[in-house]
C-alpha cells in the first residue's frame, strides 16, 4: 500500500514475538504476503487476526527452527500456498545467558540448535526454492553479540558469530539472483531476556537492557533491505539504542 515496489512472499521464523512479530506486522502493512512460523501457533494465529485487512496477505505456520524437516514443511507449506518464496528471515533465536563456570551445558546446547543449526536449516530448505526460482533474499538476524563478546554471553556472542559468519558465506558463495542481508540489533524490545534462567545473569541483563529500542526499528531495516531496488544487495544493517556503546 505504501510504496511502489513489488508485493514479496516472505517467510518469518520466530514470529510470535518481539522483533519477528513487528516485522511481519510492517511487512503485511506494505503490502507483501507474510507466512509467520514458530512454534506457538496460537499467538501466530492472533497475529493473522490482527493483521489481516491491514495490506497484503498474512498466514501462519507451526515451524521448529531445530528440526530440519520442520523447517523443510514449512517453506513447502509456502510454497504450496503462496506460489513462491521471495524472502526467508531467519530471525529464531533464544539467549539463556549465564557465566560459563554456571555450566549450563543444556543451554549451550539449545543456543546452538535454534541460533546457528535453526539458520542452517532455513537456509537449507529454502535455498532449492530460490535456485528453481533464479531469485530470492535471504535475512539473517544476527546481533551486536556477533560483533563484541560481553559478559555471561560467550555462547550465546559465539552462536550470533556463527550465524553472522553464516550469513557472509551464503553471500560470497551465491550467484547474483540471491540477496543476502544479515540484520544486527543491539538491544531491542522483545522477550528474549526471558530465556535467562540465572539469576545473577538475569539481575545484569535486566540493567544492560535498560534503554532498547522498539522492535519496530528493527522492523524498519528489515524494510529498507526487503524493499530496496532488485540491483541492490543490502549487506548488514546494525540497529542500536544511541545508548548502547
Ligand atoms: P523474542 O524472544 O521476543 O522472540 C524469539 C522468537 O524466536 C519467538 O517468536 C520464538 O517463538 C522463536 N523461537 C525460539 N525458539 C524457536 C524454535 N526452536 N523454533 C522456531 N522458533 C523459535 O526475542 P527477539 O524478538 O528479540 O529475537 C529475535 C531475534 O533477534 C533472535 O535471533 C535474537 O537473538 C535477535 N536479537 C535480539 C536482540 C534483542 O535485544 N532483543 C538483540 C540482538 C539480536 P516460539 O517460542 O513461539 O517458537
Amino acid at each position: 500500500r505504501h510504496s511502489a515496489h513489488l508485493p514479496k512472499t516472505v517467510l518469518v521464523t520466530g514470529a510470535s514475538s518481539g522483533i519477528g512479530a513487528a516485522t511481519a506486522a510492517r511487512l503485511v502493512r506494505e503490502g507483501h504476503t507474510v507466512v509467520l512460523g514458530a512454534r506457538r501457533v496460537d499467538r501466530l494465529a492472533e497475529s493473522v487476526t490482527r493483521l489481516s485487512g491491514t495490506g497484503g496477505a498474512v498466514d501462519s505456520v507451526h515451524l521448529d527452527v531445530t528440526d530440519a524437516d520442520s523447517v523443510r514443511r514449512a517453506v513447502d507449506h509456502v510454497r504450496e500456498e503462496h506460489g513462491r518464496l521471495d524472502v526467508l528471515i531467519n530471525n529464531a533465536g533464544v539467549m539463556p545467558v549465564s557465566a560459563l563456570a554456571e555450566n549450563k551445558v543444556e543451554e549451550w546446547n539449545r543456543m546452538i540448535d535454534v541460533n546457528i543449526r535453526g539458520v542452517l536449516h532455513g537456509i537449507s530448505a529454502a535455498l532449492p526454492v530460490m535456485r528453481a526460482q533464479r531469485s530470492g533474499h535471504v535475512i539473517t538476524v544476527a546481533s551486536t553479540g556477533a560483533h563484541e563478546v560481553v559478559p555471561t554471553a560467550a555462547v550465546y556472542c559465539a552462536t550470533k558469530y556463527a550465524a553472522w559468519a553464516i550469513s557472509e558465506g551464503l553471500r560470497i558463495e551465491s550467484e547474483p539472483w540471491l540477496r543476502v542481508t544479515t540484520i544486527t540489533p543491539g538491544v531491542t524490545e522483545s522477550e528474549l531476556a526471558e530465556t535467562i534462567s540465572d539469576p545473577d545473569a538475569r539481575a545484569a541483563m535486566r540493567e544492560y537492557r535498560s534503554g532498547a529500542i522498539p522492535a519496530t526499528a528493527i522492523a524498519d531495516a528489515m524494510s529498507y533491505a526487503i524493499n530496496a531496488d532488485p540491483a541492490v544487495d543490502v549487506n548488514e544493517i546494525i540497529v542500536r539504542p544511541v545508548r548502547q556503546r
